[in-house]
């Protein structure tokens, strides 16, 4: 007998990446229309919990209406000789995988973040109860991890007792965040990796050290270890740092070696401190995307909640297709909003420093840890939301970027003796007439003067030209 044939519902693997579409679901919980929601696991003693009990506060599926947004909190409670509090973490992640295998459910995120959707036709079938989703997760956790000796299971739908949970949960969560941040990369002897994603991100590898914490912010270096020790053939496993080869870059022998086992060959190289050259890949729950704003020769970050474009005029999900599935794509790097505190955050890139452009909630979220002199020099969408008026801010403010620009060189012509460029190197000035409708808005009477073409063109100057008199 299968261990789900009391479930209205098929349970598997195969159901893992389902997608449900807003037509097609039943109803949601969490996600972008819902602010107070979470998953949390608690070690708890043995005495204190009930193995295989399900507890739901407030509605149940049944009671919900169809097409509507509800609140969710998942408390999984488990016990066990050697369940440990360093293994909550990792066992909360699992929340995502379990419930993505039952049929007609989908798990989206996680920590404070989680959306949950189930489909109508699971709901016809019967799945009309959270008790069934509790069953399957009690059962899940207990065959995949034997050191569970009992697990509880609670899910909170009353928005009035969210509320508490979710303050509680919160704290939970930085207290795991804070544990991480004194300790850096060159403290130990070895990193984790976590291949969880490997599902729908095939060469994805998570490299989580002490100063890189993993892309959906959920598992830290602690958490990790914990996990390999206990499930040493699961999906956390120690990485042997071995030699460092690239300080500023963050690149270590051993983490290329587990990169390239990992993803089967496909990515050889990894610097964990830089988005561009050879970038850690991203899978798909990272929680925010750095991204290059070649106007500005900055970075920006924009989490997965931002609603609308972001200043490069780009949604979230848009550069999340392109920076997800396990690629690397320099200048797209998906990350934790937690890494940004880290001091090797884009190290390679001069870090926050490089940083110009935030949603308000995440840089409310860290600004502690940005640098007092820079805190007003970084925009929020409150301040640019295109990048010609996030330019004129980072002017107006000052922020360092602004000495990476090209120096602005006066329009009146100068020789090249008088620019101080050494003959040498100086090329005779090249000179053209635009093409009409090249450039929007240039049109026949302009000349188009290209300086400096050897190396890069520094300068495009786009003059009138008085018409000759006949
Ligand atoms: S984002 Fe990384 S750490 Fe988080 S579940 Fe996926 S592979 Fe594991």
């Amino acid at each position: 007998m299968s261990m789900f044939e009391d479930i209205p519902v098929d349970v598997g693997v195969v159901y893992e990446g389902e997608r449900i579409r807003g037509k097609d679901m039943q109803f949601e919980f969490g996600g972008p229309n819902i602010e107070k929601k979470f998953e949390l696991v608690q070690a708890r003693e043995m005495k204190e919990i009930q193995d295989g009990k399900v507890i739901i506060q407030g509605p149940d599926l049944k009671d919900l209406e169809e097409g509507k947004s509800y609140p969710l909190g998942i408390l999984v409670e488990a016990a066990g000789k050697q369940i440990e509090k360093d293994l909550e973490a990792v066992l909360e992640r699992r929340i995502h995988e379990f419930t993505n295998y039952v049929e007609g459910f989908m798990h989206l995120n996680q920590r404070y973040d989680i959306w949950l959707r189930l489909s109508k036709s699971s709901f016809k079938k019967g799945f009309n109860s959270l008790d069934f989703l509790g069953k399957v997760l009690a059962r899940l956790f207990k065959s995949e991890f034997p050191i569970i000796e009992k697990i509880q299971i609670t899910f909170i739908t009353d928005p009035a007792k969210i509320e508490s949970w979710h303050k509680k949960a919160l704290q939970i969560y930085e207290a795991r965040d804070a544990r991480v941040r004194g300790m850096k990369d060159e403290d130990v002897e070895e990193f984790y990796g976590c291949v969880l994603c490997q599902s729908f991100a095939p060469s994805h590898l998570c490299i989580i050290s002490p100063n890189r914490v993993s892309l959906c912010g959920a598992i830290n270096w602690f958490d990790a270890r914990a996990a390999a020790r206990v499930d040493p053939k699961g999906p956390n496993f120690m990485i042997p740092k071995g030699e460092l080869l690239d300080e500023i870059h963050g690149e270590y022998s051993g983490a290329n070696e587990a990169a390239k086992q990992k993803s089967l060959g496909e990515v050889e190289r990894v610097w964990m401190y830089s988005m561009f050259g050879h970038p850690h890949t991203s899978c798909g729950c990272f929680e925010a995307i750095a991204f290059y704003i070649p106007e500005v020769d900055g970075v920006g970050v924009v989490d997965r909640g931002f609603e609308g474009t972001a200043v490069n005029g780009l949604a979230f999900s848009t550069m999340a297709n392109q920076t997800g599935g396990g690629k690397q794509v320099e200048g797209f790097n998906g990350i934790a909003i937690e890494y940004m505190r880290s001091p090797k955050f884009l190290q390679a890139d001069e870090g926050l420093n490089r940083v110009v452009w935030l949603p308000s909630n995440v840089k409310e979220k860290i600004l502690d840890s940005i640098p007092e002199e820079l805190r007003d020099k970084i925009a929020t969408e409150k301040d640019a939301t295109n990048t010609t008026e996030l330019k004129a801010f980072l002017k107006e403010k000052g922020h360092p970027v602004v000495q990476r620009w090209p120096a602005e060189v006066a329009v009146a012509e100068k020789t090249p003796a008088e620019e101080g460029v050494p003959t040498e190197y100086a090329l005779p000035q090249v000179t053209m007439a635009a093409a009409p409708g090249l450039i929007p808005g240039v049109g026949e009477g302009f000349q188009l003067i290209f300086k400096n073409v050897k190396i890069k063109a520094e300068k495009l100057i786009i003059r009138r030209e008085e018409k000759k008199s006949k």
